[in-house]
């Protein structure tokens, strides 16, 4: 399998190097040359399948030849045996032919240890292959963060670096990252706000000279290739369970940047039966103002109940508009560029063939709420604000009432616990008994000023071998 840029002048690349490989030399996103194709009649034959064998069968063409298939399937057993549910995605009825698919069972309670619990296994194994070592640097305002480090705490070849803005992250989200032991982890608390966190790391990426040429960087954000491959899965697995692919299915996802409803765009056109894929986003609405309109324009970040979706732009989207131009590498370059300027349109008939699948909302954070108490006062069920926001986007925009809707529910409520509050209800989410003692166990954590040659000396001086 090889891989190719979405602005097509980047060299195409083969899975191992798209793994290690942020964006393209072109500043495109990596992409298969072609996607697998299965039939109904395979995808029929893997019912009843456990979670890790299905991740076998629909991720393995996309590997190929770069891991053994037994090394492979090793590899899924250890990566969804952490997930504390014997269905690792669990599917939760709160109506007649609606659905919550619970991916908050891993280590950090959201859907990105899909993703990066694989993510870690992975490039640990092709770093052993080549005798290499990398540095992953980050920077998170929350989520992404305790994922890829939960991520990467067995990795040999690997270490990890990840910033955050000092005491300007929730303290579960603080201690979810900073409580995780292993000499390859290293929390900076920097002080500044996520934006200058962000910064250093692009101008570290931009600039690895402080490394001195003995470890390179490695990115392991969402524009990572391994990441959307990993989170395809999970559609299958919604579908086998109720029906597919048998009948056609309906997922309202709730958005960011856009990559964990591309796996769904992909799942589709890998033969899955999806009807219709909602967009649910928050007040940070740039593709529900594109899908309800057709313009494409940046407004300024509002900060929300629901903060692991406030983004300016979804990076990810790249890799539709990519399709919806038919994979003309030069028309997303310029169009892309353009809307770094200013709004743009696509053309009228891309913009309605992506409309026949895609619908989209916006919610705001009083609807978060009241979607929250609705839910609990319903079905004493409750929603954390991200999955509240899918389903209160899936209510309104369900297109056929005898298509199954699944929502994805993308976090636990209990690391959310002031959408809860302020919805008016006075349960308090508990955290999980595997996470229960999370505020008795030891935090590690380095405070640094706000200065990128102090967060870069620091760097060079604890990775592994430094
Ligand atoms: C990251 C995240 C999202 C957004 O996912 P994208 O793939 O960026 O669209 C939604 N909900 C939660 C809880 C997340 O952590």
């Amino acid at each position: 399998m090889r891989y190719i840029s979405t602005r097509g002048e980047a060299p195409a690349l083969g899975f191992e190097d798209v793994l290690l490989t942020g964006l393209a030399t072109d500043g495109g996103l990596y992409v298969p040359e072609s996607l697998p194709h299965f039939s109904l009649e395979e995808i029929r034959s893997w019912r009843g399948l456990p979670y890790s064998e299905l991740a076998f069968k629909v991720m393995h063409p996309f590997v190929d030849d770069a891991i053994p298939a037994d090394d492979f399937r090793k590899m899924l057993d250890e990566t969804y045996s952490v997930f504390a549910h014997k269905a690792v995605a669990p599917l939760v009825q709160l109506d007649t032919n609606e659905w919550v698919m619970e991916l908050f069972r891993g280590p950090t309670l959201a859907f990105k240890d899909f993703a990066l619990q694989l993510l870690g296994r992975l490039l640990d194994y092709v770093l052993e292959k080549r005798k290499q070592h990398v540095v992953i640097m980050g920077a998170t305002s929350g989520d992404t963060g305790s994922a890829a480090i939960e991520g990467c705490r067995r990795c040999e070849h690997v270490d990890i670096f990840i910033l955050h803005p000092h005491q300007r992250v929730s303290e579960v989200q603080r201690r979810q990252m900073t409580t995780v032991q292993g000499d390859n982890i290293h929390n900076i608390a920097v002080r500044g706000n996520f934006d200058d966190c962000q910064r250093m790391v692009k101008e570290s990426f931009g600039n690895q000279s402080f490394l001195g040429g003995k470890t390179q960087l490695a990115a392991v954000n969402s524009i990572n290739w391994a990441r959307i491959m990993a989170q395809i899965v999970y559609y299958f697995h919604a579908s086998l369970a109720l029906g597919g692919p048998d009948r056609s299915m309906a997922f309202s996802v709730p958005t960011g940047n856009f990559g964990d409803i591309f796996a769904g765009y992909l799942a589709k056109k890998m033969g899955l039966p999806i009807s219709q894929l909602v967009i649910a986003t928050n007040r940070n609405d740039i593709l529900h103002r594109f899908m309800s309109g057709n313009k494409y324009e940046q407004h300024q970040l509002e900060h929300t109940l629901s903060p692991s979706m406030d983004i300016m732009v979804s990076s990810n989207f790249e890799r539709l508009l990519f399709d919806l131009h038919g994979r003309d590498g030069l028309a997303v370059k310029t169009l892309l560029e353009n809307a770094a300027k200013g709004p743009v349109s696509i053309e009228d008939y891309r913009w309605k063939h992506a409309r026949k699948l895609f619908d989209s909302d916006a919610v705001d954070d009083k609807k978060t709420c009241d979607t929250i108490r609705e839910i609990y006062e319903q079905n004493e069920y409750l929603l954390d604000p991200h999955t509240a926001i899918g389903v209160r986007a899936a209510r309104n925009c369900r297109r056929d009432p005898a298509v199954p809707m699944i929502t994805l529910g993308t976090a636990h409520p209990a690391k959310f616990p002031d959408a809860v509050a302020e919805s008016g209800l006075t349960v308090e989410p508990p955290l999980p008994t595997h996470m229960a003692d999370l505020f008795e166990r030891e935090e590690r954590y380095t405070v640094l000023d706000n200065d990128i040659s102090g967060v870069q000396e620091f760097i060079a001086k604890h990775w592994k071998n430094a």
